[in-house]
């Protein structure tokens, strides 16, 4: 290609699990410009306003300002980091770690990654982290995202596997968007939804959220619940379903198991007694359960049309998040709306490459290819896999345990990935602490305004957006391939090398873990990383031994599972009504309803949620280089109920000072109806560079996850981030 020559590298947009394919045009090596993928399934071309601005946040002119350049090293944490070059850093970080696990265990260090990461950079570090170090101590910012849904999927289907696609949207006569406001969070496909609308009035659209957001002004019945609520809300709507006949039996007694026990359990939850618990109108809770269950106003059981529910955060990221799930999964199968064009349970993935790393078992309490960690055979097929004696059975420390054990001074090494937990997780004081008091605290990071950077003793600077390779999995499983348009600035590496070539350093300080053999990281490309993770893949449910990266140069991304020999990957699973459980049914679960972890009280009247706005992406670090994202919201602030603010003596503009059991912040009032009366919303963007400073006691501000409370559910030890109780008052 000849100097100055104009170029388009087709590749996805890195932010939201819509996974839209995108060309990046560069010219002379610059990123110039970019527009959607006509050819891609999941946008066909189109972008929304942070995709369409993916270029602006890529010029080099930024570099010197956001951009980590070169690796940074410091022996004493309080003296300032100076450049190094990559041998050093990384020799430097291997002989740290062989000496905490000599004196400490394996245990005694932690990986903490993200859903950022493509799949070949997180295969090898869950590999890295299992397989060499021995531990499973790895954990990603998907904890704070998606665990819930990957385990509300296990415990009732059987596996984390989104059985449907975003075709159903145009097959669907009606659709539940739960805890989602797609509108803003998952653009493209809501655009996809309004066309659905338009074409087919008739389709009936149900809207379950606190808040009356943008995506609720397009339903026909909006359920504005209270926060935490949902789990009463599915139970009632069930309760309806069994009062009424509008259930399938014969798909009940075909194809699930543990219906009894929920029909027992949902006895008592009437609509009455819902109404009450989730501030609802009984007969509304009445008119959605026959939409749902019948697909239609007009439909019978005999006519049932298809229900498609998609959810999200206020689903997942609540101390009952499982049990939220899994209350809708229940509706589904209850109903037989599973498992045929337009009607299924589908989870919309907040980041852009969550599944992937589910797919490689890239989490704490999971193993590759959906293989069980609890499982000896499993961990014994993935020991041979890798080539090593084994892989450890306890489960690892999830996100926030993982920072609490840091805190706590039991784990003594981090090595943070492509995430900024000192701005996106709960209780900051507590992450804070963490930083503070691990021994060693490495951040592998592209962006040097994160604000978990200045807690690193080892900076090692990453490639991102435009600049690296591999393949990302979207929410409808398809799989796509990220191609690079310019190349890496300054001494940027990718994550998978970073973490390859660090893995090599401690083979020959572990040797013992090598089994005999000369490395575990064979890799000289990502491809050949990907291929490993396909063979690992033979024989699960979501195989893709037939998906090679020639395939999809080929044919274009493509939906798992793809295995050997297909021409084509599966649009939908479970149309054969069989589910990959022991006894091939999907099975109900009767969890009963909880209330949110922190009850509002007399001193914390407010009830807190947060969540994203439609131009920013996580702290900014790459959308807020670009000041056109700032025109639809420029700054922080908390949205309030004029009557709450009234009955204060506030009003809309004043300064006010949010505080909850762990922290306060400061930010303007904004009045709106959009929540109701004693709730709050404030967006999760910005952090405490933005809203710090020192309260009257001296204590430094941390943003917004200052606020909120590190209370984690059971199953998937997602954290609580959608509720916490806060007060207000003049600042
Ligand atoms: Fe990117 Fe999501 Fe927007 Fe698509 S919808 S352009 S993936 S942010």
């Amino acid at each position: 290609m000849p100097e100055g020559a104009l170029r388009e590298v087709r590749s996805t947009c890195p932010y939201c699990g819509v996974g839209c394919g995108v060309l990046i045009k560069t010219e002379g090596g610059r990123i110039t410009g970019v527009r959607g993928d006509p050819d891609h399934p999941a946008n066909f071309g189109k972008l929304c306003t942070k995709g369409g601005a993916l270029h602006l946040s890529a010029k080099p002119e930024l570099l010197p300002q956001v951009r980590a350049l070169r690796p940074e090293l410091r022996t004493q944490r309080d003296a300032p980091r100076r450049a190094v070059r990559w041998d050093e850093a990384l020799d430097h970080v291997a002989q740290r770690f062989a000496a905490i696990i000599a004196e400490h265990g394996p245990d005694s260090v932690g990986f903490y990654i993200s859903g950022q990461m493509l799949t070949e950079d997180y295969y090898v570090f869950n590999k890295l982290a299992k397989g060499l170090v021995g531990t499973n101590n790895v954990d990603t910012n998907s904890r704070v995202c998606m665990s819930s849904a990957v385990a509300g999927y296990k415990v009732t289907l059987g596996a984390d596997a989104p059985p449907c696609n975003y075709d159903d949207i145009d097959h669907a006569s009606c659709l539940v968007l739960a805890g989602s406001n797609a509108a803003w969070s998952h653009p493209i496909t809501f655009r996809r939804i309004e066309k659905a609308k338009a074409r087919r009035p008739e389709m009936r659209i149900i809207v379950i959220d606190p808040r009356r957001t943008e995506t609720a002004e397009l339903a026909d019945l909006h359920l504005q619940l209270l926060p935490g609520t949902d789990v009463a809300l599915f139970h009632a709507m069930l309760h309806v379903m069994v009062w009424e006949d509008l259930v399938d039996p014969a798909y009940i007694a075909a194809h699930t198991s543990g219906y009894a026990a929920l029909r027992e359990r949902v006895r008592e939850m009437s609509p009455a007694a819902a109404a009450n618990l989730c501030g609802l109108k009984a007969e509304d809770i009445v008119t959605v359960a026959r939409w749902f269950a019948l697909g239609a106003p007009d439909a019978t059981p005999q006519t049932r049309q298809p229900t498609l529910s998609m959810y999200c955060q206020g689903l997942n990221q609540s101390s009952s998040g499982t049990a939220k799930n899994a209350g809708l999964i229940n509706l589904h199968l209850a109903c037989g709306q599973i498992g045929k064009p337009g009607a299924g349970p589908f989870s919309l993935t907040g980041q852009p490459n969550a599944m992937g790393g589910r797919e490689v078992g890239g989490m704490a309490n999971l193993l590759s290819a959906h293989r069980d960690l609890a499982n000896p055979a499993h961990r014994a097929e993935v020991a041979k896999l890798w080539g090593v004696a084994d892989v450890p059975a306890l489960r690892g420390k999830t996100a926030v345990e993982l920072f609490q054990a840091a805190a706590d001074g039991k784990v003594k090494a981090l090595w943070i990935a492509c995430t900024n937990p000192a701005q996106s997780l709960p209780d900051q004081a507590l992450v804070r602490r963490a930083l503070q008091t691990a021994e060693l605290v490495v951040v592998q990071e592209a962006y040097t305004t994160a604000a978990t950077v200045p807690y690193a003793d080892v900076l090692l600077p990453a490639t991102t957006w435009g600049e690296k390779i591999g393949t990302v999995t979207n929410s409808e499983r398809r799989i796509s391939r990220v191609r690079a348009a310019t190349k890496a600035p300054g001494e940027a590496r990718d994550d998978w090398e970073i973490a390859v070539d660090f893995a090599r350093r401690l083979e020959a300080l572990l040797p013992a873990r090598l089994n005999g053999r000369l490395t575990l990281f064979p890799y000289a490309t990502p491809e050949a990383v990907w291929n490993e993770h396909r063979e690992s893949t033979r024989g699960r449910d979501l195989d893709i031994t037939g998906l090679s990266w020639a395939t999809l140069e080929r044919d274009g991304p493509q939906q798992w599972p793809y295995p050997a020999g297909a021409s084509v990957g599966k649009a939908r699973l479970y149309d054969d009504g069989q589910f990959p459980t022991a006894d091939g049914r999907a099975r109900f679960f009767a969890e009963a309803f909880k209330p949110v972890a922190e009850p509002c009280d007399a001193r914390y009247p407010v009830a807190l949620t947060t969540g994203r706005l439609r131009d920013q992406w996580h702290g900014m670090s790459r959308t807020g280089s670009v000041p056109r994202l700032f025109n639809h919201a420029p700054e922080p602030c908390i949205d309030l109920h004029p009557s709450d603010l009234a009955r204060r003596g506030l009003s809309d503009g004043e300064l006010l000072r949010v505080a909850s059991r762990r922290g306060d912040i400061v930010l303007p009032a904004r009045a709106t109806d959009t929540v109701r009366p004693g709730q709050a919303f404030i967006a999760m963007h910005w952090g405490a560079e933005y809203l710090g400073g020192r309260n009257a006691q001296g204590v430094a501000r941390l943003g917004v996850n200052g606020l909120t409370l590190p209370v984690i559910d059971p199953y998937s030890f997602q954290p609580e981030l959608k509720h916490s109780a806060v007060r207000v008052e003049a600042a």
